[in-house]
């Protein structure tokens, strides 16, 4: 079930820009809901989706390999540059 309300928007009522919402999701600090409402939102925001992949990417990779092992230099942008291969329409 997807959230009608944007439960991003601050008890202001600002709304929050695509940046703020995804920071909130990358440092692992979004609510179950806004999780579920960013998801949605990534479908129909190409930025936000391409953000998300690179991150959720980079992250992974940092993951498999071990801690005393670098990222070899230039494959971070490997993986920027295949990201936008695969969603450039
Ligand atoms: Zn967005």
């Amino acid at each position: 079930m997807i959230p009608e309300k944007n439960p991003f928007v601050q008890a202001d009522g600002a709304k929050p820009t695509c940046m703020q919402m995804l920071q909130l999701i990358l440092d692992d600090e979004a609510s179950e809901e806004q999780r579920l409402y960013f998801k949605n939102h990534m479908d129909s925001c190409m930025p936000c989706f391409k953000s998300y992949s690179l991150d959720s990417a980079i992250k992974q990779l940092l993951k498999s390999r071990c801690c005393n092992d670098s990222v070899p230099p230039g494959l971070i942008e490997e993986i920027k540059f295949q990201i936008n291969q695969n969603t450039a329409s």
